[in-house]
């Protein structure tokens, strides 16, 4: 069976290579997006193979219809890139990676909040610049503070153990509370009651319909002042220039993200000789007190181990007849 890999990335093949192994699976590794155009590359294949920048849309969909492609294998747990009903009119089985490490995306999270607050990327270049100037390297104790968690499914519940463990308060506001959660003695509140409450505010909770832009003006003004957001989640999830616009006033304090609403055209590129022609991101970049990453928080050895094994078990699953809890 013939499997094209796209959106491949250097640091994740050597997993898949390993995971897929002694199996009858031929693997093809291409470093594009799928896109309508780059779908006909999959003329011969069985099934492919998506990551999180993926647009399956209707469009792309009718060309894999067209080439004979039967399974769409996303390597990720978020599936809102991925159009079901048009997969499912087209006759292809869709799969998902629903967890692979929340403690590799909760991690990040928290190492967003450290760096953001204790300013460790200015002290890092400082240093090694010979200045060992304290001036704007001021934080604050987390240690009490209130952290607000929006989403306490696998990966919210790790980052609330986390933070429950630095001595914060912790409250959460979710669709369905976590019984894990509550025994961690973590409160949950209505999003209004969250927003005006916490000094630090983490999403965590899938990009749907209903929380697209969920942070918007209305929800900034809420906030705290000073209060810091961290997305690791979507993007979609924050209207970004409803954002900038709460950053250039100071009502928020702090801004980290690890997604963007138009990261597909950006993230996982070496774009360092071109010019980036999105102004609100660019504009984001400016902030002293703005951290970005480039969709990175999934990046950890064990989380690509468990991606790799996950999405050769799902296929062989499918090829087996075999039903597939993972299969949307
Ligand atoms: P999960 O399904 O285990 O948890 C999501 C939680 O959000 C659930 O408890 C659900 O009830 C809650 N939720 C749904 N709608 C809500 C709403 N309207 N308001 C409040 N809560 C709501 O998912 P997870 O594994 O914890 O992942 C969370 C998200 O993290 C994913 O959807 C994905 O977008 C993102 N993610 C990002 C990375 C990264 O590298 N940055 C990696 C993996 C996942």
């Amino acid at each position: 069976m013939n499997v094209l890999v796209y959106s491949s990335r250097k640091d994740e093949k050597p997993f898949l290579q390993h995971a897929f192994e002694g199996t009858s699976y031929r693997l093809q590794f291409e470093d594009s997006h799928l896109t309508p155009r780059t779908a006909r590359l999959a003329v011969g294949f069985d099934a492919i193979s998506v990551f999180v920048n993926d647009r399956v849309s209707a469009a792309v969909i009718e060309v894999l219809a067209e080439v004979g492609v039967k399974t769409i294998a996303l390597r990720c747990a978020g599936y809102n890139n991925v159009d079901l009903a048009a997969a499912k009119a087209g006759g292809m089985a869709v799969v998902r990676v629903p967890a692979y490490s929340p403690y590799a995306v909760a991690e990040h999270a928290v190492a967003l909040i450290l760096s953001l607050n204790r300013h460790i990327h200015k002290a890092y270049n400082r240093v090694r610049d010979g200045n060992f100037a304290l001036d704007g390297l001021l934080g604050f104790d987390l240690h009490g503070k209130t952290v607000g968690v929006i989403g306490t499914g696998s990966i919210g519940a790790v980052f609330c153990r986390i933070m429950r463990g630095f001595g914060c308060q912790v409250l959460a506001h979710d669709v369905a509370p976590n019984a894990d959660c509550l025994a961690l003695g973590v409160e949950y509140r209505t999003l209004g009651e969250l927003l005006a409450q916490a000094d630090i505010l983490s999403l965590h909770c899938p990009l749907t319909p209903a929380t697209h832009h969920l942070i918007d003006q209305a929800a900034l003004a809420q906030m705290k002042p000073g209060a810091f957001l961290v997305n690791t989640s979507r993007g979609g999830l924050i209207d970004t220039p409803a954002v900038i616009a709460a950053l250039k006033s100071e009502h928020l304090g702090g801004l980290a993200i690890d997604v963007y609403e138009e990261e597909a055209d950006f993230f996982f590129e070496d774009l360092s000789d071109r010019v980036i022609a999105d102004d609100d991101l660019m504009r984001l970049t400016t902030f002293p007190n703005v951290l970005v990453t480039g969709h990175q928080a999934f990046l950890t050895r064990e989380a690509l181990t468990n991606i790799a094994d996950c999405t050769r078990d799902n296929l062989e699953q499918l090829a087996r007849g075999e039903p597939c809890n993972n299969q949307l």
